[in-house]
This record gives C-alpha cells, sequence and structure tokens, in this order.
C-alpha cells in the first residue's frame, strides 16, 4: 500500500512540474513571438506582383529621362521617349509594362520573433497565382526543362529565405524578365586576374549582349563567395536602391568605372547605339576561397520591377 503511495506521489510531482514547464515556455514565447497569418503575406505579394508590373518606381523613370536628355544618338533617343511614353501609359491604363511579366524572385527576411501559422512559401505562391491571375500578367513559367509545360499560374517563385533578428519580414520582390536573365554569366576567375578581370568580363558579357536585354540596362554583378554565392550577389546587387553606392572605396571605385566603360560600349537602348547601354552599375561582395574569384553579372533590363514590403 505505502508502495502505490508513493508511486502516485511521484506521478502527481511529475505532472505538475510538467504543467509548470509548458506554462513557462508557452507564455514565455508566446509573450515574444509575432503572430502572422499566412493571407497576409498572400495579399501583399498578390498586390506586389501587380504593381510593379503596372508602375516603374519613380528614381528608375527619373534615370531614364535624365539619360534621354544627354543621349546624343537620335534613334537612340526617340527609343528612350518610347521607354518613357509606354511606361506612362502602362501606369495609366493598369496594363503591363511588357509582354514578359517575369519570373517571380523573393528575397524573404524573417524575424526569429514572427511566427507564420501555416506554411510560409505556400502563402507567397498562393500572392503569385492570384496576383498574375487577376493581373491578367502573361503566364511565364513552364514545369520541365524539356516537357515545357506552362504551369498556368506562374508558379513556383524563386524564394530566398534569411533568419535574421526581430519580429518583421521583409520580402523584396521582383519580376525579373527572360531576355535579360538569359544575357547573365557566371565564371570562376583566378585571383591573379584580379580586378582588370572582372572589368573584362562584365565588359565583354555586356558587350556580347547587345540589344537582347533591352537596354538600357542595371548590371548586378556578384565577386566571391562560391559559384551560387556569387550568382545570388548580383542578383541583390540588381535590387539595390538606384542612388546608393557601396561603403568599400574600391568596390565604389570600380561601380563607377564600369559605370562609364559600359555606357562607352556604344551598345545603346535597344542596342541601336548611342550613349546610353547601362542606367546602374551595382557590385556586391562576399569573402572566398584562397583559390577562387568567381564572379556573376547579372542584367536587369530597363523594365526593372521590383518593391520592397515589410510587415
Ligand atoms: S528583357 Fe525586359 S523589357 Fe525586354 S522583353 Fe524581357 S522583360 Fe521585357
Amino acid at each position: 500500500m505505502q508502495e502505490k503511495v508513493n508511486l502516485l506521489f511521484i506521478y502527481i510531482i511529475i505532472e505538475i512540474n510538467m504543467f509548470v514547464w509548458y506554462y513557462y515556455c508557452v507564455n514565455k514565447e508566446g509573450e515574444h513571438m509575432r503572430n502572422l497569418n499566412p493571407e497576409t503575406i498572400t495579399n501583399i505579394v498578390k498586390e506586389s506582383v501587380i504593381k510593379i508590373n503596372y508602375e516603374l518606381e519613380d528614381s528608375l523613370v527619373s534615370l531614364i529621362r535624365k539619360a534621354k536628355q544627354n543621349e546624343t544618338n537620335n534613334i537612340a533617343s526617340s527609343i528612350l521617349d518610347d521607354i518613357i511614353e509606354n511606361q506612362e501609359i502602362a501606369k495609366k491604363g493598369s496594363i503591363p509594362l511588357c509582354q514578359d511579366t517575369g519570373l517571380v524572385v523573393v528575397f524573404m527576411e524573417i524575424g526569429r520573433e514572427v511566427y507564420v501559422d501555416g506554411d510560409i512559401y505556400d502563402a507567397i505562391n498562393e500572392g503569385v497565382r492570384l496576383g498574375y491571375s487577376e493581373g491578367y500578367l502573361r503566364k511565364s513559367v513552364v514545369n520541365h526543362p524539356f516537357n515545357r509545360v506552362n504551369t498556368k499560374d506562374n508558379t513556383p517563385a524563386i524564394i530566398h529565405t534569411k533568419i535574421v533578428p526581430g519580429d518583421k519580414i521583409k520580402l523584396k520582390i521582383a519580376s525579373k524578365g527572360g531576355g535579360s536573365e538569359n544575357m547573365s554569366n557566371v565564371t570562376m576567375l583566378t585571383p591573379t586576374e584580379g580586378i582588370e578581370g572582372v572589368k573584362k568580363l562584365v565588359l565583354d558579357t555586356i558587350f556580347n549582349a547587345g540589344g537582347k536585354p533591352c537596354p538600357p540596362i542595371i548590371v548586378g554583378v556578384g565577386i566571391g563567395g562560391n559559384l551560387e554565392k556569387s550568382a545570388l550577389l548580383a542578383k541583390e546587387a540588381i535590387l539595390r536602391e538606384l542612388d546608393d553606392e557601396s561603403e568599400d572605396q574600391t568596390i565604389k571605385q570600380l561601380e563607377q568605372d564600369l559605370y562609364k566603360e559600359i555606357n562607352d560600349l556604344g551598345v545603346g537602348p535597344m542596342g541601336v547605339g548611342g550613349n546610353t547601354t547601362c542606367l546602374a552599375v551595382k557590385i556586391n561582395y562576399f569573402p572566398m576561397h584562397i583559390a577562387s574569384l568567381p564572379v556573376a553579372i547579372n542584367i536587369q533590363c530597363h523594365s526593372s520591377r521590383h518593391t520592397e514590403v515589410i510587415v
């Protein structure tokens, strides 16, 4: 009998401890975790993909206008006029800026103190699905390299995720056109090729691309990391603010030099010649292996469609 009482006593103690532990954990975490409904993410993505496909950001339009004032080639100048008029018509009429409404790329930063009550990747893809349907945007994604059957809703999006401090989620959302993406390049240079090797690679890539990426372009360059990291750096670079500058003095100088040298190539708007080949050059870098100098060049056409939302 005494044995049974002891066992019961131990059992009750264990239960009380578990209850206290559970109560402490749930409430302690609950106090700090911010709950977010996945529908909030879906709505943000839906509205963003529609808006960016209808409207270019003001800072980009200003750069195109400025380029037009400095353009000395008449045909190039008239193409820049067309681009300016095209974005005005698209904005006024709520119609896509281009027939290619792009593949959606999302850079997501998730705060450690936010909890999404559902699958955040599904939420993003649902936003793409709804946005491309309700916004009458062309569905440009196929399901297989060789079968090439259209997925009919522009999904899946390409999603990159970073965990960061805080209780917010930052979404950088882009619609990336295929024509400019196809002219991009990743090359593993050797360290001895150095800055001159990087310059040569960027200039050769832009010159060989000619009018195919629909210039005037924004050039994103990723230097360092490894093969895939350099490509991500280049992609993130084309999403930077147009008027920002690298904090690293060597990289900032390289951005300025390449901007001038790319425009001196004479490719011009849509490849017709002239002095407006690129509107900006953005370079991001990362530490790398002693034996490597990876360089990626991601080309963004003049229809640079992206936005950033923090929720
Ligand atoms: S590269 Fe850009 S402007 Fe050219 S067709 Fe594609 S999305 Fe349109």
